[in-house]
């Protein structure tokens, strides 16, 4: 049985959650923080029964939502925050899925215990410190801003004329980076690439679901990308080469025999590696 991605609200999925394999009976599966396409197989398992399944399409789901709409705005050249009120739990496994996007902090505040240690906390004060980012409420712009680092814009209109505005009035305060705090429904690609140019980046307060997943009893087919062409090559056999171009070619789906749990710091790497090396728009899909 397989289970791929069946829709994605941005034009490629960041796969993050292959841990919750470990245990079942898996023949292949996408190593996380690896770019996939609707819709590309992200598992093959042998046999599951149907509440393994539902358990496992609802939280992959939001995982990949997650690492997906991080690795999405940091694409577009926005830097990343997840507050901490948007990961639900296991903590651990969406802290672990929004290094997989390549978040650059957690805005930690009371909601997560200072023991996540895999990523870089945003320090936070109500009174700022030359170092610290404030959480404003826009309706409170122009009055004191207290001296910070940063600024985080907490419900503000995400309209392009607004933002700039405010974000001039606060870099001349001296604010060194401004950053806007986005809800689900204010996490859409187009409200995104629209303010890319106006603000250093982006709170992400919920996480937006995205993604959605669908089985079926079919073997999952082999993926391999060509990053020169950018196509994915789908066949039941193997490619060394890519047809068209003869360059090398890379397995989206691997053997299970060969899963490597990916530490934290690593997974970060490989999520920010693979952006670099993404395009904007989805690889053209061939059948072989
Ligand atoms: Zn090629």
């Amino acid at each position: 049985m397989r289970i791929f991605v069946k829709w994605c609200g941005l034009p490629w999925c960041m796969f993050a959650g292959s841990w919750l394999f470990q245990g079942l009976d898996v023949d292949k599966y996408v190593k996380d923080a690896t770019p996939v396409v609707p819709p590309e197989p992200i598992v093959e398992l042998k046999d599951a029964d149907n509440d393994v399944i539902r358990r496992l399409l609802n939280e992959l789901r939001l995982l990949i939502s997650l690492a997906s709409i991080t690795a999405w705005i940091k694409k577009l050249g926005l830097r990343v925050f997840i507050h901490g009120s948007a990961l639900p739990d296991p903590v651990n496994d969406f802290v672990k899925a929004a290094l997989a996007g390549g978040v650059d902090g957690l805005v930690a505040g009371d909601f997560v215990k200072m023991s996540v240690e895999s990523v870089n906390i945003v320090s936070t004060s109500a009174e700022g410190s030359p170092t610290s980012y404030v959480m404003v409420d826009s309706l409170s712009i122009g009055a004191n801003v207290p001296k910070s680092y940063g600024v985080i814009l907490m419900n503000a209109p995400t309209d392009r004329e607004w933002l700039i505005g405010a974000r001039d009035s606060l870099k001349a305060l001296g604010v060194k980076e401004v950053f806007v705090a986005l809800g689900a429904d204010q996490l859409r690609p187009d409200l995104v690439k629209n303010i890319t140019d106006v603000l250093d980046g982006v709170v992400i307060m919920e996480v937006p679901v995205i993604v959605s997943l669908g089985f079926d009893e079919r073997p999952a087919y082999n993926v391999f990308r060509c990053s020169n062409c950018y196509i994915d090559f789908e066949t039941s056999g193997e490619i060394r080469k890519c047809p068209r171009c003869s360059g090398r070619v890379r397995p989206i789906i691997k053997p299970w025999g060969r899963y490597v749990v990916l530490e934290d710091r690593v997974l970060r790497l490989k999520g920010l590696e693979e952006i670099k090396t993404m395009r904007l728009d989805p690889p053209k899909t061939i059948y072989l």
